[in-house]
């Protein structure tokens, strides 16, 4: 199990005595382990598309060929497998450049208000695509943390668009933001953002999951609507870096709350 210590033992000959060495690899062990498992999972993300495509272009250049109906058709969903190719490898190398700089740490000032309100203006398209509303409430409307402001503009797109995707179910949407207070686990005064959504809801025994690369409670749904399984990955790097915290409540059929908790003061 993933719990089991796993020694490299080398053997040496030393003055006429066996000396037997043993090492603790357990940690590159699992780190080796979870490459390999990383690497399987983006290799297969984009060979499903990328097998989409060739197909299709072997159809229009036999079958199609001379059927324009099909031809706007199948370039249709060509378009449609390329952008999920593009969204993967955006988000791979986001991820890439997170997880990079997660050691500087931020220190922009970053007016939380505004913030919000622009990240929810540059999804009001796709909110009313989908039908829903999606409701800013500025409990303080003045609220400044030290920062990355463009890391945490992709903190909150992540988040409000997961909750236009998961809960449009429930139409609303509703991004608040809590006055300062002290944190215990953090030991220090935070910020909170909660965005909440009335949508489909996660099951209990999969939240502690969630924020894993690739890591998806249905594929099919989450496929569906153009997930890749990265955008909490990526968020929990980005809070990671503003010594923050990431806090997921769900009920089945009642909805979702994602909680981000930021430090009002550099931490140590
Ligand atoms: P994706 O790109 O697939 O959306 P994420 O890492 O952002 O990947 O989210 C991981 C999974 O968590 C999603 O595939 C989805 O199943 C679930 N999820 C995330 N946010 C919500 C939400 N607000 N409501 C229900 N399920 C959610």
């Amino acid at each position: 199990g993933p719990k089991d210590t796993i020694y490299r033992v080398s053997v040496a000959l030393a003055h006429n005595d066996i000396v037997l060495t043993f090492e603790d690899q357990t940690a590159s062990e699992q780190a080796g382990q979870m490459r390999r498992d990383f690497v399987a999972n983006v290799s297969h993300e984009l060979r499903t598309p990328l097998t989409a495509l060739l197909g299709f272009i072997e159809t229009l250049n036999g079958a199609a060929k001379d059927d324009p109906v099909a031809r706007t058709r199948f370039l249709d969903i060509m378009a449609h497998e390329a952008n999920r190719m593009r969204r993967l490898v955006d988000d791979l190398m986001s991820l890439t450049r997170v997880e990079e700089d997660e050691r500087v740490r931020p220190r922009e000032e970053v007016e939380l208000g505004g913030l919000l309100a622009s990240v929810l203006k540059g999804l009001e398209p796709q909110a009313s695509a989908a039908g829903v509303t999606v409701r800013l409430d500025l409990v303080v409307p003045q609220e400044t943390v030290p920062g990355d402001a463009g890391q945490l503009v992709q903190v909150f797109t992540n988040l409000v668009e997961n909750a236009i995707k998961y809960g449009a179910t429930g139409k609303e949407v509703t991004v608040s933001l809590l006055p300062r207070a002290m944190h215990a686990r953090l030991r220090a005064e935070a910020v909170q953002i909660t965005v909440t959504d009335k949508g489909e809801g996660i099951a209990e025994h999969h939240l502690a999951r969630l924020t894993e690369r690739f890591y998806r409670v249905d594929n099919h749904r989450s496929r569906e609507v153009g997930g890749t399984g990265l955008g909490l990955a990526i968020v929990k790097h980005i809070i990671n870096r503003h010594r923050g915290r990431l806090a997921i409540e769900s009920q089945l059929e009642k909805g979702t709350t994602v909680s981000v908790f930021l430090p009002t003061a550099a931490v140590s």
